[in-house]
């Protein structure tokens, strides 16, 4: 079978047996895939030793025929995150942004832009940056690149816009904001602030540099947090592990 190179960020790794490991990685050019790496918990190995996940890495590998495990032979890793393994914060969001790659997107489907958006945000969380609002601008620009941006500028149900500022209530179900007057119709929803609203919409469209000079204060952080957690649980159907330690 041939083989493929590949930009890759390393997502999930478990043991396979006495010296093999599974791995997940997110690929730039192939979107997710599952490989058996043989021999990597042998001393010597094409992968540089035991396979860690959240590294960002130029991998070889066969593609699997129909959904089965292809192989990785060849693994190196070429952007050390030293600063993920440090502190739990960063560490914590990293664990956080691979679980959603894990469970949002699917197999051989590449988004080379959130390839990109992800290992930037890895490489910011390791060097000790904002990791809640680091967090934040991932999610909301993974939603949208995914097509599973939330409403959060108009009333899902009537439409009606929502005033800059003005609080609304968040119904993950509906797709969005519901306005006062429609959330009887759509049972109801969590109360969210403006400023959360209108943060995560900026998120969503800012590049890097506008991103970089917003400020939140903790109210607004929680309320946001809160907001997002609801969304993936429904989009996802089940809640992110990881995101209880954000
Ligand atoms: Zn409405």
């Amino acid at each position: 079978m041939a083989l493929v190179t590949d930009e890759a960020v390393t997502l999930a790794a478990s043991d396979y047996s006495e010296t093999s490991q599974i791995v997940s990685l997110m690929t730039l050019r192939n979107g997710k895939v599952r490989l058996i790496a043989k021999g990597s918990k042998r001393p010597k190995n094409p992968f540089g030793g035991r396979i860690d996940r959240l590294e960002v890495a130029q991998a070889v590998f066969t593609i699997g025929h129909r959904g089965g495990l292809g192989q990785l032979t060849e693994l190196s890793v070429t952007d050390p995150l030293p600063g993920l393994r440090q502190s739990l914060p960063p560490f914590y969001a990293a664990s956080c942004l691979a679980e959603l790659i894990l469970a949002a997107t699917l197999d051989l489907d590449p988004h080379p832009e959130l390839f990109k958006i992800a290992v930037h945000t890895l490489q910011r969380l390791s060097c000790g940056d904002d990791s809640a609002i680091l967090m934040y601008r991932f999610e909301a620009r993974m939603l949208r690149i995914l097509g599973l941006m939330p409403e959060v500028r108009t009333c899902v149900a009537c439409r009606r816009a929502r005033p800059q500022n003005r609080s609304g209530l968040f119904s993950a179900a509906s797709g969005g904001l519901v306005c006062r007057q429609c959330a009887g119709d759509h049972g109801g929803g969590i109360a969210v602030s403006g400023k959360a609203l209108d943060a995560l919409a900026f998120l969503a469209a800012a590049d890097d540099r506008q991103a970089d000079r917003v400020a939140m204060s903790p109210q607004t952080r929680g309320d946001v947090r809160r907001l997002l957690a609801e969304y993936w649980q429904h989009v996802l159907g089940r809640p992110v592990r990881a995101m209880r330690y954000l």
